[in-house]
C-alpha cells in the first residue's frame, strides 16, 4: 500500500541537507515517489499527518552491530578488550546456538526498530539462525560469517560462509546482503585473509573485519608482520576491487588513513564501544578532513550496552570536540550525514540514507512536539544535541512499516523478552 505523510517537517539530509516544512512526502512500492510542499491527493494511500509537529527523516544506519550478543547485555562490564573477550565474551559465546542466536537477533531487531534503525551490518556466527529473526522484523541488513582464520577448520568455516551466501544473498526481497566476516587480524592468517578477499572479489560480497581497535592489536600486528592492519589486508587483496568495512579503525596511522581514503574502504567508528573499552579516540576529524567514508555504529550491546544510533550521533560529535579541545571538529550536520547518508554510502548502498525521490523509503518519523525540540531553532542540531530515540513514533523499511508506537507489528516483545531471560538464566548466567 501506498503511503503518504503530509504536513511534516522533513530533514532530507540530501546533498544540501534541505529541511522543509509543511511537506508532504509519498511512498510508493517501497520507494519515495515525491518530496515536496505541493498538496498531495491521498487516492488510494494510507495518509499520515504530522500537523505540523512531526519530523520525517532517514532512517538511521548502524555499520557495525552483532545482534546476538544483547543476550550477554550488561554481564561483561568494565573490563579491557582482551580480557572482556577473553575470559567473558568468548567463553559464553561457546555456549551459543542456533535458537539462542536468533533470540538474541530479535530482542536486538526490535530494540533497534523502535530506536529507529533501519539499516544493519553485522558479523556474527551461525548468521543462519538470524534469517528467521530478520523474517519477523525485517530490517534492511548485511550479514557476515564470522571468520576465524587461525582455526582448524578454518576452510571449513570459509566453505560454509560461500554456502550462506549462496543459500541467502537477497533473500527477504533483496533486504538480506550476505559478505564474509573474517574477524580480526589477530584471529587470522596471512594466506587466509588472502583467500577471504579473493573469494569476496569473486562473489561481489562486502569483506566485514574488526581493524586497529586497541593499541595492542595493533602494535603487535607490526611487530609480527611489519606492517600496520590496514597495511597488512592492502598486502592481502582487501582494497583490489573489494568493499571492505573496517570496524574500529582506532589506531589508524596517517599512511592508513590515506589507503582507505584512497581505495574507498568504509572506516566504522563506534564512539561509545570505544569508550567503554577505554580502546581510545578513533581519529575521526582527520578521516574526515581527508574524504574517508565513514559509518556511525553501535557495536554489540555487551560492550556499549544499548543499541542506539541517537546516542553515537551525540556521542561522537561531543567525544571528538574533547579530545581534539576543539569545539568546531566534527559539527551536527557532519554527524547526522555518518549516521544516514553518510552511513549507508560507505556500507555500499547508493539509493539509500536521503528522503529523496528514488531512494528506497526507510524512513522514521519523529515527535518534535516535544519540550526538547522548541523553539523551532535548526531541527538539524535538535536532533543531534537534544533529541532522544525515545520520540521515534513510527519506522518504516522499504515502504513496509516496522515499528510504530513501540510496537512491532506480529511481533510479541514479552515473549521474546521471557525467551531471553530464559536463555540468560538457563545458559548464560556465569
Ligand atoms: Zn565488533
Amino acid at each position: 500500500m501506498d503511503t503518504l505523510f503530509q504536513n511534516v517537517w522533513v530533514v532530507t539530509v540530501d546533498e544540501r541537507m534541505r529541511v522543509l516544512q509543511n511537506a508532504s512526502v509519498r511512498v510508493h512500492d517501497g520507494r519515495i515517489t515525491y518530496v515536496g510542499t505541493q498538496p498531495q491527493d491521498g487516492n488510494g494511500a494510507r495518509v499520515i499527518d504530522g500537523h505540523g509537529r512531526k519530523l520525517l527523516m532517514p532512517g538511521f544506519v548502524n555499520g557495525h552491530t552483532h545482534l546476538p550478543m544483547t543476550l550477554f547485555r550488561s554481564s561483561a562490564d568494565d573490563l579491557e578488550l582482551h580480557t572482556w573477550l577473553n575470559t567473558r565474551i568468548f567463553p559464553m559465546e561457546a555456549k551459543l546456538t542456533p535458537g539462542s542466536v536468533q533470540c538474541g537477533a530479535e530482542l536486538a531487531l526490535c530494540e533497534l526498530a523502535r530506536a529507529g534503525v533501519t539499516t544493519i551490518n553485522d558479523m556474527y556466527t551461525q548468521c543462519r539462525a538470524l534469517i528467521p529473526a530478520l523474517e519477523r522484523v525485517p530490517l534492511r541488513a548485511t550479514l557476515s560469517m564470522g571468520l576465524f582464520g587461525q582455526a582448524e577448520n578454518a576452510q571449513a568455516q570459509l566453505d560454509d560462509a560461500v554456502a550462506f551466501h549462496r543459500e541467502c544473498n537477497g533473500a527477504l526481497g533483496g533486504l538480506v546482503r550476505v559478505g564474509l566476516g573474517p574477524h580480526a587480524e589477530y584471529t587470522n592468517t596471512e594466506p587466509y585473509l588472502r583467500r577471504c578477499a579473493d573469494v569476496a572479489r569473486r562473489l561481489g560480497c562486502p569483506l566485514h573485519i574488526h581493524v586497529s581497535e586497541t593499541k595492542k592489536e595493533h602494535e603487535e600486528c607490526k611487530a609480527r608482520h611489519g606492517v600496520t592492519p590496514v597495511g597488512l589486508l592492502e598486502r592481502a587483496g582487501f582494497f583490489d576491487g573489494n568493499r571492505a568495512l573496517l570496524a574500529h579503525c582506532v589506531w589508524l596511522e596517517e599512511a592508513d588513513i590515506d589507503t582507505l581514503a584512497r581505495t574507498g574502504a568504509a572506516a566504522l567508528h563506534n564512539p561509545c564501544s570505544n569508550l567503554k573499552l577505554a580502546s581510545g579516540f578513533a581519529p575521526v576529524p582527520k578521516m574526515l578532513e581527508k574524504g574517508v567514508r565513514l559509518a556511525l555504529c553501535t557495536d554489540g550491546a555487551s560492550s556499549n550496552n544499548n543499541l542506539d544510533l541517537w546516542e553515537e550521533m551525540r556521542i561522537c560529535a561531543l567525544m571528538h570536540k574533547g579530545h581534539a579541545l576543539d569545539a568546531t571538529v566534527v559539527p551536527a550536520e557532519q554527524a547526522l550525514y555518518m549516521a544516514t547518508r553518510g552511513g549507508a554510502l560507505a556500507l555500499g548502498y547508493e539509493d539509500v540514507g536521503s528522503v529523496a525521490e528514488g531512494f528506497r523509503a526507510d524512513l522514521i518519523l519523529v515527535d518534535i512536539d516535544r519540550p526538547c525540540y522548541q523553539p523551532m531553532t535548526n531541527l538539524v542540531h535538535h536532533i543531534v544535541y537534544a533529541g532522544n530515540s525515545r520520540d521515534v513514533m513510527l519506522t518504516m523499511v522499504e515502504g513496509r512499516v516496522v515499528c510504530e508506537n513501540g510496537a512491532i507489528p506480529g511481533v510479541d516483545l514479552e515473549e521474546i523478552r521471557m525467551r531471553a531471560q530464559q536463555y540468560y538464566d538457563d545458559v548464560f548466567r556465569m
